[in-house]
């Protein structure tokens, strides 16, 4: 059975991503596993993080790797925060600083203006130098509100309406938002494309 590392210190992307390889030939290893320290995210795409998050497990472990990287688009700022969704209202941010900011910026825009998409890309590399890595993306669209509804998920979701569903991603169950989400949405295209 060939070995993969997942390239993500974040426990509820770990037990996602372990849960949905499962199925195939693959035996699963964190990086925590190897003592692969984080890497700087220095790209200004989803994809290229994700690739560097990727090399740099497979460069340590000498494994096959698996990296994703995720944010949020917002229209009404360009696209921002996006891949710096993570780090939007300082370096060391929280997600209640980064929604406070968040809020702050859109305070004015109405709310038909305040159209978002999350978004994620997932990698898969062979090795370190794999020159064609396997690239899977997931996007899912929603509106931000200005007060936080629902207490399931993390990072944005209270703020983050799905109009599909009337509510927001942080009140649908887990299940639900797995199936809808961008996540969820890379990874089964990855468990496909990896399983053919
Ligand atoms: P990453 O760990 O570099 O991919 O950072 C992704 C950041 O985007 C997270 O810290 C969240 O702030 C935000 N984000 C990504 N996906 C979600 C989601 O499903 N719900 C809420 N926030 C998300």
């Amino acid at each position: 059975m060939q070995k993969l590392v997942i390239a993500s210190g974040n426990k509820g992307k770990l037990r996602e991503l372990s849960a949905l390889l499962k199925p195939l030939d693959y035996d699963v290893h964190t990086q925590a596993e190897f003592n692969v320290p984080d890497v700087p995210e220095t790209g200004t795409t989803f994809v290229e993080n994700a690739i560097i998050k990727a090399r740099h497990a497979a460069e340590i472990t000498g494994l096959a790797a698996v990296a994703d990287d995720s944010g949020i688009e917002v229209d009404a700022l360009d696209g921002a925060p996006g891949v710096y969704s993570a780090r939007f209202s300082a370096p060391d941010a929280t997600d209640d600083k980064n929604n406070a900011l968040l809020v702050e910026k859109l305070r004015d825009v109405p709310e038909e203006l305040r159209t978002a998409r999350y978004r994620a890309v997932i990698v898969f590399m062979k090795h370190a130098k794999d020159p064609s890595p396997i690239i899977c993306e997931g996007s899912w669209e929603g509106r931000i509100v200005l007060d936080p509804i629902g207490e399931g998920g993390f990072g944005y979701d209270p703020y983050f309406f799905v109009p599909t569903h009337g509510c927001t991603s942080a009140e649908l169950p887990a299940e639900v938002k797995n199936s809808l989400s961008h996540r969820g949405q890379a990874l089964r295209e990855l468990v496909e494309k990896l399983g053919q």
